[in-house]
């Protein structure tokens, strides 16, 4: 894919080595969108103003942005600020009115519709022969090579001006994070395409301002070419992401105390040692979770066995357990020692934690 750079997307974006977009999670009214366009017009790293005007929302019962009417907002902004504007995009329709109403520079598209090819391709029909720029975020669940396909959609449909944006993956299990950042896809996709620029979604990753600054920070040094955060002036009041937007003097502060790469580093992403180092926390991550789940699991049959009178341990299961997972663990690679002694840890933990819903449910009983 022969994509252009932002660099050149927009002569005002010439000597944009990073590019900083921010904005409110939705465009809620015209006071709103004016008061955080013009605070942030004050920073003169911010390039692109975001705002949602349709949202994809999970209850239909929550607010789903105020539509084509909130156009308007974003072209005062385009006509009173030197900002350019960018709003997410779902459907066709959403493209027309975005591009017939003049007030938008960058499309995006949602997580949730990156996910979905039929939107994707009815996005890309819609754009054939128009000269926009679309920036596409990861779909919900990490599969890089749908993200691709998002990319290889609108690419094949005429639009070279693409930008990636990483907001992280559906936590199977419920976690700090709203959005489990799952380093490794981002990194695979700039590995692979070194071309498409990457901009990181710090706010929804977050999901409450606490984590922001951090991830921001986390995105600068893995070398990303870009931050999307979302600004709101009132956040308490927000009728959509309420947790996760700061205020503009909060995202000043937070712009201040970046701390940003030499210009003349070596750009490369990262290099091997931090590539791997990041897939290896990653996965650990993963690990940890998985650990945590299964023993969850296991207080569930330990409840379950002593409500029934069945002892803890049983020797058949237990001898299955080893063979299978032995089996396994050296079809993969592993190491024969390696594999028992942790069967052996797990398996130990399990009884563990077993004996101590045992313990419990006797003191209840009390
Ligand atoms: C958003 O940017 O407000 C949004 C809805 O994001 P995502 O598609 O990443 O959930
Ligand atoms: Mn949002």
């Amino acid at each position: 894919m022969n994509i252009i750079h932002f660099k050149y997307w927009f002569d005002r974006f010439k000597d944009t080595e990073f590019l900083f977009i921010a904005g409110p999670c939705s465009a809620e009214s015209e006071d709103q969108v004016m008061t955080t366009a013009t605070a942030l017009e004050k920073i003169p790293l911010v390039k692109v103003f975001r705002a949602g005007v349709w949202k994809p929302r999970t209850s239909p019962d929550s607010f789903e942005g105020y539509g084509k009417g909130a156009l308007n907002w974003l072209r005062l902004v385009k006509e009173r600020t030197r900002l350019l504007t960018t709003v997410e995009v779902a459907k066709a329709e959403h493209v027309e009115q975005a591009l017939e109403s003049g007030a938008v520079d960058i499309l995006w598209i949602g997580a949730r519709t990156t996910g979905n090819p039929f939107s994707v391709q009815e996005i890309a029909e819609v754009l054939r022969g128009v000269d926009i720029p679309v920036l596409i975020k990861n779909p919900i669940f990490p599969d890089l090579k749908l993200w691709l396909g998002a990319f290889e959609r609108l690419y094949k449909a005429g639009i070279k001006k693409l930008a990636a944006i990483h907001r992280g993956f559906y936590p199977m299990i419920k976690q700090k994070l709203r959005n489990i950042p799952m380093w490794e896809v981002p990194i695979e996709l700039k590995t692979e395409y070194p071309q498409i620029p990457i901009i990181g979604d710090p706010s929804h990753i977050a999901g409450v301002t606490d984590y922001v600054g951090e991830i921001a920070q986390k995105y600068l040094d893995f070398n990303f070419d870009g931050l999307m955060i979302e600004v709101h002036p009132d956040p308490t009041k927000a009728l959509s992401d309420a947790r996760q937007q700061l205020t503009p003097e909060q995202f000043s502060n937070l712009i201040s105390e970046l701390h940003f790469r030499r210009p003349d580093f070596d750009r490369e992403f990262v290099d091997k040692l931090e590539k791997y180092r990041m897939q290896i926390d990653s996965i650990d991550y993963q690990i940890l979770q998985l650990l945590s789940q299964r023993m969850d699991i296991v207080r569930k049959i330990g409840k379950y066995k002593n409500e029934h009178d069945i002892s803890i341990f049983q020797l058949h299961r237990w001898k299955q357990i080893v063979i299978s997972r032995m089996k396994t663990g050296l079809r993969l690679g592993l190491d024969k020692d390696f594999i028992r002694n942790f069967i052996q840890i797990i398996h130990k933990e399990s009884i563990n934690q077993q004996f101590k819903v045992k313990k419990n449910g006797k003191k209840n009983k009390k």
